[in-house]
């Protein structure tokens, strides 16, 4: 951030001197724009949030293009709309984010899969001119003061909610929430004890529009704290909602998504272990995938300071179960009916059909690992959502 922050200050001072002699004939211009890419990757996706910042040349809307140097793959984006043709990728600004004055900024992100070497593409193109080059000249004043830089990006993203959730039976942003604390569907609770863990609608970080659900959870057992709202357990379940957390899987055992399995009337439970994601069934304890270095490498951790997309398919004739991650499968956390090493030998050792009445996001934490979450987009449908 910082390295940015000095590259906008310069911006903003080169901007300046173009507007005083660009009258005078073409002298040393100011770059065409400034892109600050933030990458936050995993074993096999990533994250990039995305500043772009114009140059001289006010635009009522902007095409961002750049090409990867490996596989990446987006898969999804958000306040932009990104396509990828081979490793040539293309964002377009959205309606409400066109507009981009001299010297203004503008942030979107995507979601992507990658493997190998994930590099940073240094190709930024701005309507057509390299981010590498000077800003053409242009041939009048400017009359558009150049925007003074806000504070750096925030944690906050708007935009609308994600396509394909109108049509499942639970589609919830929070936006409609009023209050402090989660209401209409939603109860909040702790199961067994009231300690300090808390959830609380959130108007400062969201996913979508301007609110969110934040769980503050703590180490301990009655600091557990949870909203829930019940659920169809009948027929192929698919779930799916975004994730914000701060503090990276540990070791321990923890839960951020916990369903009432109304078969043996325990829990089955999505969190981390050996810090990185994995189901765990609450009545005999097994975990997906198994705990060994080996099926551990076949999960992934959550991202931290950033949101996550996290999608299953819950089967439970057929008992079985997957999850996605960005939009990528996670292969350790699979049951097909296909045994597989190191994955779902432990789960597959006894019957398993699923039928869950509720579906509860927050902390739990068996291990007294703290964190802090934040929950938006909650959808839960019979078919699947998407990110
Ligand atoms: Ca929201």
């Amino acid at each position: 951030m910082h390295r940015f922050a000095g590259a906008l200050a310069a911006l903003c001072l080169a901007a300046a001197a173009t507007t005083a002699v660009v009258l005078a004939g073409p002298a040393a211009a100011a770059p065409a724009c400034a892109v600050a890419y933030r990458l936050n990757q995993w074993q096999t996706g990533f994250t990039a949030d995305i500043t772009v910042t114009n140059g001289p040349t006010a635009a009522s809307s902007w095409t961002l293009t750049w090409h990867y140097a490996g596989n990446q793959t987006v898969t999804s984006a958000w306040n932009a709309t990104v396509r990828q043709t081979g490793n040539a990728v293309t964002a377009q600004s959205l309606s409400y984010n066109g507009a981009l004055p001299a010297g203004g900024s503008v942030s979107f992100g995507l979601q992507g899969t990658a493997s190998g070497t994930n590099a940073e593409p240094t190709d930024f193109a701005l309507n057509g001119v390299s981010c590498g080059d000077p800003a053409p000249p242009t041939s009048t004043t400017p009359t558009t003061t150049p925007t003074t830089p806000t504070s750096g990006p925030t944690t906050t993203t708007s935009g609308p909610p994600p396509a394909g959730c109108a049509g499942a039976a639970l589609c919830d942003d929070f936006e409609q929430q009023t209050g402090g604390t989660p209401g209409g569907r939603w109860t909040v609770g702790a199961a067994n004890c009231q300690g300090t863990g808390t959830v609380a609608v959130d108007t400062t970080v969201a996913h979508s529009g301007s609110r969110s659900v934040k769980v503050t959870g703590q180490g301990g057992y009655c600091n557990h704290a949870f909203l829930g709202t019940s659920v169809s357990g009948s027929g192929v379940l698919y779930g799916r909602f975004w994730v914000r957390h701060t503090t990276a899987l540990p070791a321990g055992h923890v839960t951020f998504l916990a369903m009432r399995d109304s078969t043996d009337g325990r829990d089955l439970r999505a969190g981390g272990q050996n810090r990185a994601l994995q189901w765990n069934r609450e009545s005999d304890d097994a975990t997906l995938p198994a705990q060994s270095p080996a099926g551990v490498a076949q999960s992934v951790p959550l991202p931290t300071g950033t949101w996550s997309c996290f999608e299953f398919r819950l089967d439970g004739a057929a008992g079985q179960l997957r999850t996605w991650l960005g939009s990528a499968e996670v292969p350790g956390l699979v049951v097909d009916g296909v045994p597989t090493a190191d994955v779902d030998q432990q789960w597959l050792a006894r019957a398993w059909h699923p039928a869950v009445t509720d579906l509860r996001l927050g902390w739990e934490s068996y291990a007294g690992d703290a964190d802090t979450l934040w929950f938006d987009d909650v959808a839960v449908g019979s078919s699947r959502i998407g990110c």
